[in-house]
């Protein structure tokens, strides 16, 4: 076990005292987190990690605003980047940026066989996706799931509700999507034991949340997506309270990128978001985790792009690689500081 030891500084009143605090470094489940973020009326981020520069990008991000972080694998990532390579990468992340809580979690587990992988593999926190299922079978795998991650000290994220969209393995097409329901939700989380809950408010997964058909346009020609259901997360909250939920999908797919993406030989015409505001203001009440994926690649892409057209004769991939872990990283920080307002809250 490796510790940590930092100074902490404490006022009270107009008097400064300052203590030393051992830590053990090391990965942490997201249980602290979000009792704090609940109480505190902030949101932690959950990024998707895939390679070394994605995990620096965000992790040095998080650090230097003292933000805590979950770092989440898909189901596709595992299989793009292995296991193994992608726990070390984490492990490493945790030891260069001790002073914040990180943890390691799945993102759409499908089954019980890979949330126990994951969790015998050193994750600290998996998700059992199996929304898709019927109500009954939906709790009893996730049950199953629950039942074993807390034997070994993991957590775990159930889903009630579909979210459109496609995200690596997971493709729901539109039309078959359907907000949560609320009057489902207490006998859900009692009966599986989960310890927090992403629902479906109107989020959904990827860079093309909405056909143009369910959005109006603005001035400038953007389309503006119909707005999250907040009465349904406010029902939601009625039956749960103090109860963690999460919103799976909650890119805002920035303008700036996809016409940086555009102008340098890319095509993503009318890719649209969520507003950043609304997922602001869903990290004050009790949604205590956002996914963010789509707006990394989106900002790695663009970048890519771009330097591959100001530099056609460069073939190292660190030239091209370290804007893009730039961008990754200050897409971090925007979201940081602008939407889940976790910035000093490690
Ligand atoms: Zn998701």
């Amino acid at each position: 076990m490796i510790y940590y030891e930092r100074t902490v500084t404490d006022q009270i009143s107009n008097n400064i005292f300052q203590r030393k605090e051992i830590k053990i470094m090391a990965l942490v489940t997201t249980k602290e987190m979000f009792k704090k973020a609940y109480d505190g009326g902030y949101a932690v981020g959950a990024f998707n990690v895939n390679n070394m520069e994605i995990v620096q990008g965000i992790t040095e991000a998080a650090g230097e605003l003292n933000s805590p972080v979950i770092l989440q694998v898909s189901k596709g990532a595992r299989a793009y980047a292995n296991h193994t390579y992608l726990v070390k990468l984490v492990e490493a992340a945790v030891e260069e940026n001790p002073q914040i809580p990180i943890a390691l979690h799945l993102d759409h587990g499908d089954t019980f066989e890979l949330c126990k992988s994951c969790i015998d593999g050193g994750f600290t926190s998996v998700m059992i996706d199996a929304s898709s299922k019927s109500f009954e079978e939906n709790i009893a795998l996730t049950k199953q799931v629950v039942e074993y991650a807390h034997d070994h000290g993991v957590v775990v994220e159930a889903e009630l509700g579909t979210l459109a969209g496609i995200e690596d393995e997971v493709v729901v097409e539109a039309g078959h999507e359907a907000y949560t329901r609320p009057e489902e939700v207490e006998e859900f989380v009692d009966r599986t034991g989960c310890d927090s809950l992403a629902i479906a408010i109107g989020t959904s997964h990827g860079a093309y949340k909405f056909t143009a058909a369910q959005c109006t346009r603005n001035a400038d020609g953007i389309l503006v997506p119909p707005p999250l259901r907040f009465d349904v997360l406010e029902e939601c909250i009625k039956r749960l309270p103090g109860f963690p939920i999460v919103l799976h999908g909650s890119s805002s797919v920035p303008q700036e990128f996809v016409k940086m993406v555009n102008q340098y030989g890319g095509n993503m015409p009318d890719a649209v978001g969520i507003p950043e505001e609304q997922l602001r203001q869903a990290a004050k009440l009790a949604v205590c985790k956002i996914n963010i994926d789509s707006d990394i690649r989106l900002a790695m892409t663009g970048n890519i792009r771009k330097y591959f057209a100001e530099h056609p004769d460069h073939f190292d991939p660190r030239q091209y690689l370290k804007p893009a872990r730039q961008a990754v990283k200050d897409m971090v920080a925007h979201k940081i500081l602008h939407v889940l307002g976790s910035d000093g809250k490690a």
